[in-house]
Order: structure tokens, then sequence, then C-alpha cells
């Protein structure tokens, strides 16, 4: 059959957790970014209220960040991952290293936080077999977690529209129950009060296999994209405790949380917790170029350090690992971030984010509101009794019809803006809000 070209036809492109026909029936296309907003081709402004996918922390096309990445295209197009390096590489991970926490002191590279996750299962399996504790190869996630798309993230993940059509996944994989319990917690500001003996589950599945077989523990400190889900203040600590107690690893998923979304460099200090390895993306590189990674502790790094040295310590890596452009973009990110304050203004915001979006707790269906830090999910009772059909309207009619756009998942929308977001913003996105609510009751 001959192929014929249309050069303005939508169906080739088959969308990443999208809704296709319903896109292509009515698409909402962007076709510029600036600041706190995006662009689309008939001239409108659209406030967007989740930082693109929760990664624009310092907004769209911040000039610092776009001149780094033109510069490293005409510099550096790109250098080989394997067996060869370039000077800003290391110079990100030493930047890096400087703001994790305690001896989180080396980083891996890869490009999407589903690679930053199957690399930090990877290492885990492969830091006990150097240890002699090769039978630690269970790994415990969460109910409504998410770690990606990848096979190692779905299997420890808890979502289960994520899950179900993908067959056995990674054996040897148990599950949390979730930390969020509504009837307990709901129209919470920041950590809710209860639930913190939820995290006692962990004894019972490690009493169940033997801590000799369980490799890691993985969750999001909080639960982003199944509706932003903040742990239950004390919960957090007693999983380090616990993991610590059984020598098993804890993996912090801060691909949402890290670079400011909750007021500090990683979530890990909010809580003053020291995992043993953080994956991290988004926010890194401000969205602008794809860019992940794992922080590990030095013991774990330096355990590898053995054996032939002409041989690679860990048959791992992408071929984009540390890429110039990415990297470019990281250290701009960052200079930005240190130099316009954009975490401490977070917290500067917090309270004034939580309290504008629980305002709309009396709006027609609002089931529970959960802010914390810069980021906000809002439940909707379903429309007519079927999931999602009121989300989608919302996200649909907020960006043709009140230049909004947001995030959602189900009928739970995900208020996410730029950490340069100030009050007006805030308000509009509430304002915006509440005529959608309305409207879709
Ligand atoms: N982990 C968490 C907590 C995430 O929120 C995401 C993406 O939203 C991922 C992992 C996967 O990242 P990516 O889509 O870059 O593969």
């Amino acid at each position: 059959m001959k192929k014929t070209a249309t050069p303005n036809s939508l169906d080739a492109y088959w969308m990443p957790f999208t809704a296709n026909r319903a896109f292509k029936a009515g698409p909402r296309m962007v076709v510029g970014a600036e600041g706190m907003y995006y662009l689309t081709a008939d001239g409108r402004r659209v406030l967007d209220a989740t930082s693109g996918l929760y990664c624009v922390n310092a907004g769209h096309a911040n000039p610092h960040i776009v001149g780094a990445i033109q510069k490293a295209a005409a510099t550096l197009d790109y250098a080989p991952a394997f067996q060869f390096g370039h000077p800003g590489v290391f110079e990100l991970s030493n930047r890096l290293k400087l703001l994790a926490p305690g001896d989180l002191d080396h980083v891996f590279y890869a490009s999407s936080g589903s690679e930053a996750i199957d690399t930090a299962l990877k290492v885990a399996l492969s830091y006990h077999r150097r240890r002699g504790e090769g039978h630690r190869t269970r790994f415990i996630g969460r109910e409504r977690g998410y770690h990606g798309v990848g096979f190692g993230g779905i299997s420890v993940g808890g979502m289960s529209p994520n899950r179900k059509v993908y067959g056995n996944m990674l054996s040897g994989v148990d599950h949390l129950p979730t930390t969020y319990v509504r009837d307990k917690q709901a129209f919470s500001s920041g950590e809710p009060d209860w639930g913190a003996h939820l995290a006692d589950e962990l004894e019972r599945i490690i009493g169940l296999h033997d801590p000799s077989n369980i490799a890691g523990v993985i969750v999001e400190p909080v639960a982003g994209s199944t509706g932003c889900l903040p742990p239950p203040k004390g919960y957090l600590e007693r999983l380090r405790a616990i993991t610590q107690k059984h020598g098993i690893l804890l993996i912090f998923d801060e691909v949402i949380t890290a670079f400011g979304r909750l007021g500090h460099a990683f979530a890990s200090d909010r809580y003053g917790i020291v995992p043993d390895m953080i994956a991290f993306a988004k926010g890194l590189t401000n969205g602008a170029v794809p860019m992940s990674g794992v922080l590990v502790r030095a013991a774990m790094y330096e355990t590898h350090m053995e054996g032939p040295e002409h041989l690679p310590e860990l048959y791992h890596g992408f071929t984009y690992s540390g890429h110039p452009l990415a990297t470019a973009a990281a250290l701009a990110a960052l200079d930005v971030y240190a130099g316009e304050g954009l975490f401490e203004r977070a917290r500067t915001h917090e309270a004034l984010l939580a309290e504008t979006m629980l305002s709309l707790q009396s709006a027609p269906g609002v089931l529970d509101i959960r802010p914390i830090g810069m980021m906000c999910g809002i439940d909707l009772a379903p429309k007519n009794a079927t999931v999602g059909v009121r989300g989608y309207e919302i996200m649909d009619r907020a960006f043709h019809e009140n230049d909004l756009y947001i995030r959602v998942g189900a009928d739970t929308l995900i208020v996410a803006p730029p950490l340069i977001a100030g009050p007006e913003e805030i308000e509009q996105i509430r304002d915006k809000l509440a005529a959608l609510i309305s409207r879709t009751a």
C-alpha cells in the first residue's frame, strides 16, 4: 500500500497517556511558552497550573537556561557516555553532591524518571550481590505509587491501570498499603496527623519473607501522579527506622519532589531523612532537556569500586547518560533556583497555596483537597458516577474556555504551579477552578 503524506494530519502520532481519539477530535495545542504561560497559535496566554508535568519549576523559557542550552548545542553536541567524559557532567555531579542530604554523593545519570527508577532497582541488586547478599532480591513498593513506566517501575508502582495489561512484570514484589484514608485525613493541610502506623505494615511484609531476602523499599515521599498524597506525620521516619534495622535499602523517588516542589532541594531535607538512594528528574533541567539520575550513598559506590580496573564496575548505562545539553540545562537550572531563591520562595508561598486551594472546599462535589509545598490534589465527585468524565471535561474546558492548563488524573485535579508563581497567579488558578468545578457539577 502506498503511503500518502498529509502534513497537518494528527493521525500518525500515538500520544502517550492520552485519550488519542478525543484529543484528535478537539486538539489542545500549544506553540510556545514563557514564564507562567503557554501560548497558543491564536494568541492566547494559558496559565500553567501544573508546571508542564511538574517539571518547569523556574517557569518557562528562563533566559539563563535557554542560553546555556544554545551554547552547549553549538559547543559539544554529544559526548560518548561510555568510557569518555566531558567537564560539565563532573561539575553537575559535584553540585548535586553538595545539595544532597547525608553521604549521598555519587550520581548515575539517565534521561527519564522511569530509567532512573530502573537504575535504582538495579543498583540495589548489584550492591547486595557485591556484599555477598545476593539473596536480597525482593522489592517493596506501595499501593498508588507511581514510579514511571519501565517494567521495574510498574512492578513496584501501585496504580492498577498502569499494570493490569502487562503480565507478570518483576517477580518478588510486595506493596505497602496506601497512606491515604479519606475518612481520617480529608482537607488536611500538609502532612496529615493520622496514618504513621501504616508504616508498620512493612514489618509484616518483611516478617513474611525474612529480611535477608529483601533488597529495597521504594516510595515517593509525597505520592504525586496518583493525586498528591502527603505522607502522614512520622510515616517516612518509621520507614527509615524499619529499613535501617533490617539492612534494607530505602529508595526515595523524588522525581516530582526534588528541586523545590516541597520547599527544599529534596523532600529528604524537609523530613530530615537520609535515604540510601534518591531518584530525581523533571525539575533538574527545569524540564527543558530530558535528564534524570540517581544519587547513591558513598558506601554503595565504594562497594562497586573493586575487581579488574579495566572493566566497568556496573554493567548499566544509557547512550544519553549525562548528555551535554542536558548537563548544561541542569547547571543553569540550579543557578536559577539558587539565584532567584526559588526553594525559599516555595516555602514562603506554601501557606498561601494551601489556604487558597482549601477555600474551594465548599464548591460543588469537592471530596478532598490536599495541599503540601507547592502542590495540591483536589478530588471531585465523578459526574453521573462515571470515573474521569468530569476531570476530562475540566481539563478540556480549562484550556479552551478559561485559558488554564491543568493536569488531571481521573477526577483529581493537580495544582503544582511553577515556583515563580505569586499570590496573583495562585488566586487566578483558584478562581478559574472554582468556575470550572461549578460548571461541571
Ligand atoms: N517517578 C515519579 C514519582 C513520577 O512522578 C514520574 C513521572 O511523572 C516518574 C517516576 C517517571 O518519570 P518519566 O515520565 O520521566 O519516565
